[in-house]
């Protein structure tokens, strides 16, 4: 499997799959995933909608994930993912990992080859960047995946440092 970093907007990037960091609602919210929404068109949400009200009543648990159509996005799908919101007294990193290998699992149900990655949990959800990165590249190195390409798409400079020193 290939990684590659790229520092800009998710909503740009020609792939298979865009992971969007949702919220538990699946009905949109701030950040990548309002982004996601509004680049993407009311398909999306539509979808979502639709995936509430017949599997996910009390809403997405955290660390699963889940694939929709990627509307007018430049993509085929887009693979929903509930992020963990950091926290200083509990250690919730195995379910900031799980979201890497699940989006990763349904990616490969899809046929997905090339699938990109928002730094999942690290803006409105406070994850620290640096330990954010280390996270998501030992979850996708250490991920049995048919996935050709892992592409991290970085918003700013900051997180695309993070992610380089790592690599
Ligand atoms: P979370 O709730 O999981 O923290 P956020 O969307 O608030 O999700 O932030 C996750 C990361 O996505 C942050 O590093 C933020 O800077 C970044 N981000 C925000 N908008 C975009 C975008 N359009 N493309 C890529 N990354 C983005």
């Amino acid at each position: 499997m290939d990684i590659t970093l790229v520092q800009g907007d998710i909503t740009e990037q020609r792939a298979d799959a865009l992971v969007n960091a949702a919220n538990s609602s699946l009905l949109g919210g701030g950040g990548v995933d309002g982004a996601i929404h509004r680049r993407g068109g009311p398909e999306i949400l539509e979808e979502c909608r639709r995936l509430r009200a017949s599997t996910y009543g009390a809403g997405l648990p955290t660390g699963q994930a889940v694939a929709t159509t990627a509307g007018r996005l430049p993509a085929r799908w887009v693979i929903h993912t509930v992020g963990p919101v950091h926290s200083a007294s509990e250690d919730r990193s195995h379910l900031l990992a799980s979201c890497y290998r699940e989006s990763l699992r349904v990616a490969d149900t899809l046929g997905a080859a090339l699938v990109a990655f928002p730094a999942i949990s690290t803006g409105v959800y406070r994850w620290p960047i640096d330990d954010a990165a280390r996270i998501a590249l030992d979850a996708v190195l250490q991920a049995t995946t048919r996935v050709a390409e892992v592409r991290f798409v970085l918003f700013d400079a900051r997180a695309y440092a993070a992610f380089e020193s790592l690599l």
